[in-house]
């Protein structure tokens, strides 16, 4: 395998949209098949490629238009099956509200933070056990972080870093209420889907950042009539349909800029050491699958 070698493998998850884009990552949605685990059923994972690197790809909401809506994913499953394929780190992309207005729709966004307003999701590997007492910052890795940045520059679609996304349940859209709220909170996105993605990728030592881009202003922050024939009943005018399009098109060749830059750089980040206290104290070995009281569950097959 080119890139950069089965110790660094690459993970996509690939968000909504992700059929427009998966040509680009040398993928048709026929070589994507979910894969059984301890956890349950994963969305649709399959080996692609991507700026000459071997990539391994799940499509978070499943095949087709829009399967699998936020709140019905399978996270847990779906972090489980990439770490069993050899995934040390993990671009995931999706596409959430902008919560300012002096934001582009299209505009590509690298977060700093999350806000978890989900309800009753599995967000850690580790129930009924003592471990998952993990800190939560950096929340992204400042690694993947910054190639996503200079990929960005590189196929001449800037990127904005900073800023924090709130996580909503999901599958309805929010109140313009729940947006005021949020803006008070210090959100500047929101989305379903980072939360608990973003978790489970620290629970098993996986590196992991986002790439966004903005779809549409969230409710109540620009006038928008009730369209219910339309996507997300008409949220989103017809200019803003078109930049969320261009820019899903465009990821592919970002993602294939970043891969590229991870082949060739390593700057060292501590994502891959989150479970360390544990290793060091003896409460957990070398194969992760048994730090999760998997041991009496059935294999997986690889
Ligand atoms: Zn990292």
């Amino acid at each position: 395998m080119s890139g950069p070698g089965a110790r660094e493998r690459l993970g996509i998850i690939a968000g909504s949209a992700a059929h427009q884009a998966l040509a680009g990552l040398g993928l048709e949605e026929d070589d994507l098949s979910p894969v059984e685990t301890p956890f349950g059923r994963s969305s649709p994972v399959g080996l692609g490629q991507v700026g000459g690197v071997e990539v391994v790809v799940a499509a978070r909401h499943g095949a087709g238009e829009y399967a699998l809506a936020a709140p019905f994913v399978n996270y847990r499953a779906n972090l489980y099956a990439l770490k069993e394929r050899g995934v040390t780190q993990v671009i995931s992309w999706s596409g959430p509200g902008a919560i300012d207005v002096g934001l582009a729709i299209g505009q590509y966004v690298v977060p700093e933070d999350v806000l978890d307003e989900t309800r009753g999701r599995a967000d850690t590997f580790f129930e009924g056990t003592g471990l998952g007492v993990i800190r939560q910052y950096p929340v992204f890795c400042p690694r993947l972080q910054g190639v996503l940045e200079v990929a960005g520059r590189a196929v001449g679609r800037p990127v904005r870093r900073g800023g924090t996304y709130v996580c909503t349940q999901g599958p309805r859209l929010e109140t313009p209420a729940e947006i005021r709220k949020y803006r008070m909170l210090g959100a500047d996105y929101v989305g379903m889907t980072l939360c608990p993605e973003v978790f489970l990728a620290h629970e098993l030592e996986i590196c992991y950042a986002a790439i966004l881009y903005l779809t549409n202003y969230a409710e109540g922050l620009k006038p928008a009539a009730a369209e219910p024939d339309r996507l997300f009943g008409g949220l989103m005018s017809p200019e803003e349909e078109r930049a969320q399009r261009e820019a899903v098109a465009a990821l592919p060749d970002l993602i294939g800029a970043a891969a590229g830059l991870l082949s060739s750089t390593r700057e060292p980040c501590r994502c891959q050491s989150s479970m360390e206290r544990y290793r060091r104290s003896g409460r957990i070995g070398s194969d992760w699958r048994l730090w999760m009281g998997c041991a009496s569950r059935p294999p997986t097959p690889s």
